[in-house]
């Protein structure tokens, strides 16, 4: 029979017997001693922060790993340390991934944007003992030089040559600890379930909290998300992350990167339109991951070009959700395939993704677009469900719309040294609380209505700020919006338009209004349109509708 037991742990049923396979641990330095193995010519290209691009093997890289593994060793690094880095997309960051997590070590991530008060509340709970970080961030680190743990190590990622004079105590040059290591490690063995990265979430509310990865959970989900029907796995393919390595594991991108044979384009800190053309019309890339943010800058670029980069074919879009205007121009205008992604940090992060199955591919192209806008579908190993105010079960009907929580081996069961946050995360069944609002159809499409906090509240109905955001965004004049509830004294609250015109625009509210009266019931329609430069966006690149809560709290609307 079985217990039911939350999570899942303790399950027992009776009369089973053990299976005879080997408990062989599933350990992260498995990734990349496969990638030197199997694909050992593939190529990670970077643009380093020293201005030129850096190109080398995973072979090459491999030997890397292990010479930066010895150094950490050296500068007493020891199972369950915890290493901050604080760096962008580069070779170097790829290779303190594995050489912090192989030798069972804990690498921590940490954001550079984040707001002073958490990024000194974040070195200090995980209680990082050595810090790495790009040359950029040196003056930041200065400047917080008194927020920073006590007799925390600092290693600048970089060369002799280019060592900043710095004040700062116990600074160490990486490629200093690499010389004259031994380019072999003997990677240790120990429990598939032990810790091996740290990311905290950038914390709408309260203090960030930690999801502490496993390298059960890491492999596993290199494994999932590579089961899932992208084209960019392969070692034909060759993808760029946009998506930070110092947040959520650029959705696991590193490890895909080795197990796949795919080669890797990092873009360092140039994440504008620009530079972001050049580098994937240059490399050839064929794939690129990223929030919405980031492809209007690119999309932008293409305009002027009237082309695509040559050889992108695929863009995966995830962390808030896809106008489909912007759907609309990548896959009509310039023939590029686009994933739609979503994921949480606590869920390693992918969650589902916007695969189509080949009848569907069938569907007229409208149709298709309409599947294509909504979150995809589960990937293997995530388990969905959606619940009503009582935490009961609600149909997956594509109607019946309730919280979503999920369950799964890559999803965390609580937060690092954080119990209150914890207890109030885990439902009674052991299922993990999302704080999104969503509804899912019978052939598993989840479509995220909104989170819990961004919903507008109207006279007691939903008013889905993403929705209106979306009708919004197909304005031609409208290159950016976000949606917030503004207090009202008849219906509570009711929605508020801040829009960020296209260069050269001329927009009026009224114009705006009647846009957006074709698209939306007539109830959700905004009761007044602001007009700024630009929007705040927060610490992961998205619309900082927090921020932005907080300029208009006192905003008085036309009709309250
Ligand atoms: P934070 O930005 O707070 O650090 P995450 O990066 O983990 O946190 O963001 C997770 C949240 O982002 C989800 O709970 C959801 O609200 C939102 N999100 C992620 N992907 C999508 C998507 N495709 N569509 C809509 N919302 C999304």
């Amino acid at each position: 029979m079985l217990t039911p037991t939350g999570s899942g742990r303790k399950k027992m049923l009776q009369g089973v017997i053990p299976g005879r396979m080997m408990q062989r641990p599933l350990l992260v330095s498995s990734l990349i001693e496969y990638g030197k193995d199997f694909h050992p010519n593939s190529e990670i290209v970077s643009r380093r922060v020293e201005g030129d691009l850096h190109r080398y093997t995973y072979a090459a890289a491999y030997r890397r790993v292990c010479q930066l593994a010895h150094g950490l060793v050296a500068l007493g690094v020891t199972p369950g340390t915890r290493v901050a880095t604080l760096a962008w997309n580069n070779h170097r960051h790829f290779e303190l991934y594995y050489a912090i997590q192989g030798i069972g070590a804990v690498c921590h991530t940490v954001n550079p944007r984040l707001p002073v008060d958490q990024f000194k509340y974040v070195l200090n709970h995980a209680d990082d003992r050595v810090l790495f970080t790009d040359l950029t961030f040196v003056p930041l680190l200065e400047a917080r030089r008194a927020d920073l743990p006590p007799g925390m190590k600092i290693v600048v990622m970089t060369d002799r040559a280019h060592m900043p004079e710095s004040g700062l105590p116990d600074l160490f040059c990486f490629e200093e600890l690499l010389v004259s290591q031994a380019e072999h490690y003997d990677w240790p063995e120990f429990d598939e379930n032990t810790a091996c990265a740290l990311c905290y979430t950038s914390g709408t509310t309260g203090n960030p909290k930690g999801a502490l990865y496993s390298h059960r959970s890491m492999v596993l989900h290199s494994l999932f998300a590579r089961n899932a029907d992208l084209p960019c796995f392969t070692p034909r393919a060759k993808f760029l992350p946009v998506v930070p390595l110092f947040h959520v594991n650029a959705w696991g991108l590193p490890y895909l990167a080795p197990l796949s044979g795919a080669g890797m384009v990092m873009p360092g800190p140039g994440l504008d339109g620009p530079s972001l053309f050049k580098l994937m019309d240059d490399e050839a890339v064929s794939s690129a991951w990223g929030v919405p943010t980031v492809w209007l800058g690119l999309l932008a670029e293409m305009g002027q070009h009237g082309r695509k980069p040559k050889a992108l074919a695929h863009v995966l879009v995830g962390g808030s959700a896809v106008p489909p205007s912007m759907l609309r121009t990548f896959q009509e205008t310039y023939g590029i395939s686009v994933v739609h992604g979503w994921g949480m940090t606590e869920m390693s992060p992918v969650g589902s993704l916007g695969i189509l199955e080949p009848e569907m591919e069938a569907l007229p192209q409208e149709e298709q677009l309409r599947l294509k806008a909504y979150q995809g579908r589960r990937m293997f190993g995530v388990d969905l469900k959606i619940v009503d105010e009582d935490g009961a079960r609600l149909p997956h009907d594509g109607e019946a719309i309730g919280e979503l929580a999920v369950r799964g081996p890559c999803v965390v069961d609580g937060y690092f040294n954080d119990e209150p946050a914890s207890a109030a995360a885990i439902d009674d069944e052991g299922w993990f609380r999302t704080g999104d609002v969503a509804s899912i159809s019978p052939d598993g499409f989840l479509m995220i209505v909104d989170r819990t906090k961004d919903l507008v509240k109207s006279g007691g109905e939903w008013i889905s700020s993403i929705d209106l955001e979306n009708a919004a965004m197909a304005h031609p004049e409208i290159a950016e919006c976000a949606v917030i509830a503004a207090v009202h004294p008849k219906w509570d609250e009711r929605p508020l338009l801040i829009v960020v015109p296209a260069a050269g625009a001329d927009l009026a509210k009224e114009a705006v209004i009647d846009f957006l009266t074709a698209r939306v019931a007539k109830w959700w329609l905004p009761d007044d349109v602001v007009f700024v430069d630009e929007l705040p966006h927060g610490a992961t690149g998205k619309v900082s509708k927090l921020t932005l809560r907080a300029q208009f709290k006192d905003y008085v609307l036309p009709t309250a």
